[in-house]
């Protein structure tokens, strides 16, 4: 079973998948977790280059398709390398980002009318052509882009060309929310009913719950 955790830049995934790792190992939950996209690693070199602006520095320069193949090659490769054999044999794999990032990233990059098309494209290309596996429930953390530029903001010049670009964040957020209604994603708004952000704890215990849902 594969669980994956979403969301623009800063909206609270690391924050999110760490505190899901030690629920589910109190739990008692045997699982595997990923982070993408691994820059570490050969095969995250080319969306580390795209990130550092290498190929342009701003999102727009490169084109969506190609942009969004960098990360393919980053996921299959991690896919073959690492997890495919414990992922065949039933083990819960979670994820920090997935495919779905591209959905969000790069989906951005159209009008809201030609994202639907570029999404088809996206998930035939990863789950059935390069033969991923598809998850089985995607949680988006959904925050507004001025809320993100906040808690981004201690990350200062770190920042990469995502990161760096308000109105790239604010169309990642409309194309995330976009592929949620078409494709089922489980959405978590970050901002509670008082208009602040929710606490950490809050977020959680809301994933938690939709992911026991799926896994007792
Ligand atoms: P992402 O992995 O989505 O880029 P992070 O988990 O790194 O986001 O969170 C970005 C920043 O916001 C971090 O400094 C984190 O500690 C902080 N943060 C995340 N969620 C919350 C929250 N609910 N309330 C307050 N701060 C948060």
């Amino acid at each position: 079973m594969l669980i994956v955790i979403e969301g623009i830049d800063g909206s609270g995934k690391s924050t999110q998948l760490a505190l899901l790792k030690s629920r589910l190992t109190a739990d008692g939950f045997v699982y595997h977790a990923l982070d993408f996209p691994r820059y570490g690693r050969p095969g995250g070199q080319l969306a580390k280059l795209y990130l550092q602006g290498a190929f342009g520095k701003k999102p727009g320069d490169v084109n969506p398709y190609a942009a969004s193949s960098f990360f393919s090659v980053d996921r299959i490769s991690s896919y073959l390398e690492d997890w495919r054999g414990i992922y065949e044999q039933g083990t819960l794999i979670v994820s920090d980002r997935y495919t779905t990032s591209n959905a969000t990233h790069h989906g951005s990059k159209f009008p809201p009318e030609r994202r639907e098309a570029f999404f088809s494209w996206l998930f035939t290309f990863e789950y059935e052509l390069l033969g991923l596996p598809k998850p089985d429930l995607t949680i988006l953390l959904d925050i507004p882009s001025d809320a993100v530029q906040e808690l981004l903001s201690g990350r200062g010049e770190g920042k990469d060309i995502h990161e760096r670009d308000t109105d790239y964040l604010r169309l990642c957020r409309e194309s995330a929310l976009q592929a949620a209604a078409l494709y089922g994603w489980r959405r978590v708004g970050c901002i509670g009913g008082d208009g602040r952000l929710r606490s950490e704890n809050d977020i959680h215990e809301e994933i938690y719950r939709y992911i026991r849902e799926i896994i007792c």
